[in-house]
């Protein structure tokens, strides 16, 4: 059995209801489903209540950044307290569609990194052509970032993948390390027990589904693509990446 450590199970098309009746027979332990706004998070919150197998991070995504008001903030302070939240996230900097509002983005990013040490929680790390930022807050609220955190659907190279190996983050890998153009190459010096592997569905199918709608039962693919670079037993690798997420995400029962 494997644990998707990073699935979108309310995201537009999501078909939540036949992922969630299929997960055992799919070989799913758990899905951590990921908070992008409030009302995805409540939803989250919501659905890990209902769903013993689902937990679930509330958070507001960088891409939301510019709209997010006071109150957004004080709302995912609020629901980060709700039974089965077993992180913030994905919080972080993207720099890919919109560079003007980088100021708002880093104050909206360091406010949730405030939320998870009020609760004693680990964030979820979303970076995209902003990695010189991202470390740069990471490095400077090190001191109240509850550690292992993560770093999610990662796709930098090995500088940074150590750079942030050394303040205490796990790498988390998503469909998209089964690309060709993808750099594989530093892979396998990341430490077994700082690994993760997530889907991030509906987003990032792993070869060969690329291109069709993901889904959470696809992670074994890429922990397949995973298993092989560090040339291991694919049991034996599921179970580590099993072991890896309850490590991270302390509330989540076995
Ligand atoms: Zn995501």
């Amino acid at each position: 059995m494997i644990i998707d450590t990073h699935a979108h199970l309310l995201s537009p098309g999501v078909d939540t209801f036949s992922i969630i009746e299929r997960m055992k027979d799919d070989g799913l332990e758990k899905i951590v489903n990921i908070g992008t706004d409030t009302g995805d998070s409540e939803g989250g919150v919501l659905l890990a209540k209902k769903v013993k197998d689902v937990y679930t991070t509330v958070g507001i995504h960088p891409e939301y950044a510019s709209k997010t008001t006071k109150q957004d903030i004080e709302k995912i302070n609020a629901l980060a307290s709700e039974e089965k939240v077993v992180a913030i996230g994905e919080i972080g900097l993207d720099y890919h569609f919109e560079t003007d509002n980088k100021e708002k983005q880093k104050e909206i990013f360091i406010a949730q990194i405030k939320i998870a040490k009020a609760h004693n929680l680990p964030i979820c790390i979303h970076t995209r052509d902003a990695k010189e930022d991202t470390y740069e807050i990471l490095k400077k609220y090190s001191d109240i970032i509850v550690k292992p955190s993560i770093m999610h659907c990662f796709s930098e190279d090995w500088e940074y993948a150590k750079k942030f190996l050394d303040l205490g983050f796990y790498i988390s890998f998503s469909g998209n390390i089964t690309y060709k153009k993808s750099d594989r190459s530093f892979v396998k010096d990341i430490p077994l027990d700082r690994i993760l592997v997530e889907t991030d569905s509906p987003y990032l199918s792993p070869e060969p589904l690329r291109g069709t709608k993901n889904e959470p039962k696809n992670v074994k693919l890429t922990a397949q693509k995973l298993a092989d670079l560090y040339e291991m037993d694919y049991e034996k690798f599921e179970k580590i990446t099993r072991d890896n997420a309850y490590n991270v995400f302390k509330g989540m029962k076995r």
